[in-house]
């Protein structure tokens, strides 16, 4: 048994707001953006120095489709940070999506919280949930400062991988019914290429013919180390910038700081690898350079925690509608393959086109799924949200985040009002705050 020590220490209590959120990434941001502007007094802490979590720090490229061909799906927060980053020419778009500039996303981020007043704090680590009986009593956080602890009404838990609420006794599941992970990415920034002779040499950066056959040629050669097909490749940024979602990272254990480590020294190694082929195959990048990589590595799975109810694949297969809806959305099942293969690929591929939804369609998002199911003053909002594994794969992006973000914010606001748990809010209250901006919602 590993040996143990017995720790105590007289910690301050910081801060006393009405909401704590706990990280700054999509999720979490519209949960605190949300609650301040419902009225509610609200500090959100994050343990890195910026905010945008996986969407700027992890330099995920795109804004996975925020409608439905016909509507927004993520109205109300999501709407407004694509307007400002249109209004800033920062999204490259797509008809449903776009692809990001990180550093203009940045600073909406920071514009769209210093104006709601909610107060954003950086370097707070939480490293205790102090709770009992399914309440949070307190939130512990490590930061230059030392130790100290917040006392809240409502704490939202935007940590992306349920880490308050697991710690304060929520049950979750994670990853797949054999124990598998998806695989884990560094995205990473590229410059120095010629976009308009890549596009004529028709090898565009996914896994169609063309790159397969490159793929092939490096693998024989031994240019690339790992035969990894899956190839999601790079998407422009701006006129001389793209950015890249290239390379997999396997059997990563999110749960391991070993694991997680030892996959950072991987990847960044093999991004050069990546460079060297993009240099070398592809017309347009012969003077290409990666110019910097995430300062997280983009894990793709973690806690799903257990809430009221588990949205589910049978929802997502009858386009479902519920009664407590908070929004509406419609992304693919993108369940990237545990393994490198060929074989992997087409399955992955398959799936994601079967579950393609048409113009118009999309599931329901229920508030119950923000609500774990042990605890009763704490809301979960972004990827650890209540899904079954298909479901997550699809809400995990986000414009996904930003819908349940938004939801959570509001609804703490509503309970902090009333001097109620977030289960027992009104939830006609809740839907009509949403709809006054401009969410989409049936039921
Ligand atoms: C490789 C990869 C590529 C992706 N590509 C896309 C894409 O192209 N388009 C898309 O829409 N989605 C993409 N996604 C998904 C998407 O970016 C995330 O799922 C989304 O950012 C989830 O938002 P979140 O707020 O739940 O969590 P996160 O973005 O993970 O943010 C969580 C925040 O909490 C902070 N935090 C964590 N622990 C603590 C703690 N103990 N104390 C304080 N703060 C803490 C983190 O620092 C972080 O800022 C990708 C994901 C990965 C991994």
């Amino acid at each position: 048994m590993a040996a143990t020590i017995s720790f105590h220490s007289e910690i301050p209590v910081k801060y006393r707001p009405q909401v704590l959120v706990v990280g700054a990434g999509p999720g979490g941001i519209a949960a605190a953006v949300s609650a301040a502007r419902q009225g509610a007094e609200v500090l959100l802490l994050e343990s890195s120095f910026l905010p945008g979590g996986l969407s700027t720090a992890g330099r995920v490229p795109i804004l996975m489709p925020f409608s439905d061909g016909e509507r927004i799906l993520c109205g109300g927060f999501g709407a407004e940070v694509i307007k400002r980053l249109q209004a800033r020419a920062q999204l490259y778009g797509f008809e449903s999506g776009g692809a990001l500039n990180a550093e203009h996303l940045k600073l909406i981020y920071e514009d769209l919280l210093g104006e709601s007043g909610a107060v954003v704090l950086y370097g707070c680590r939480l490293c205790a949930v102090e709770h009992e009986a399914g309440h949070v009593k307190a939130a512990v956080f490590a930061s230059v400062e030392g130790l100290f602890a917040v006392e809240a009404a409502v704490y939202i838990d935007g940590t992306g991988d349920g880490i308050l609420a697991s710690w304060a006794g929520a049950e979750y599941a994670a990853g797949g019914e054999n124990g598998e992970w998806m695989p884990s990415t560094l995205c990473s920034l590229w410059a120095g290429f010629d976009w308009k002779k890549y596009l004529e040499g028709k090898a565009f950066g996914h896994d169609d013919d063309n790159m397969l056959a490159l793929l092939d040629k490096a693998f024989a050669a031994g240019e690339l180390q790992q035969t990894d097909y899956h190839h999601t490749g790079l998407t422009r940024i701006s006129t001389v910038a793209a950015a890249g979602n290239v390379s997999h990272e396997f059997d990563v254990n999110p749960y391991s700081v070993e694991s997680v480590s030892q996959a950072l020294i991987r990847a960044r190694k093999r991004l050069v690898e990546y460079e060297r082929f993009y240099r070398k195959h592809i017309k347009g990048f012969e003077h290409a350079e990666i110019i910097g990589s995430g300062s997280m590595l983009g894990i793709r799975e973690g806690r799903r925690i257990i809430g009221d109810y588990v949205l589910n694949v049978k929802d997502f297969e009858a386009r479902a509608t519920f009664p407590d809806e908070i929004g509406r959305y419609n992304f693919s099942a993108d369940i990237h393959p545990p393994r490198p293969g060929r074989k992997e690929l087409e399955e992955h591929k398959r799936l994601f086109q079967a579950t393609k939804m048409k113009r118009g369609e999309s599931y329901g998002v229920p508030y119950r799924i923000l609500l774990p199911a042990a605890l009763n003053n704490v809301l979960i909002c972004g990827r650890c949200v209540s899904t079954d594994r298909h479901l997550y794969a699809s809400l995990r992006v986000i414009p996904g985040s930003y819908i349940t973000g938004q939801a959570a914010g509001i609804a703490a606001a509503i309970a902090a009002e009333s001097r109620c748990e977030p289960r027992r809010i009104d939830i006609g209250s809740l839907r009509s705050r949403l709809s006054a901006l401009g969410v989409y919602m049936r039921g």
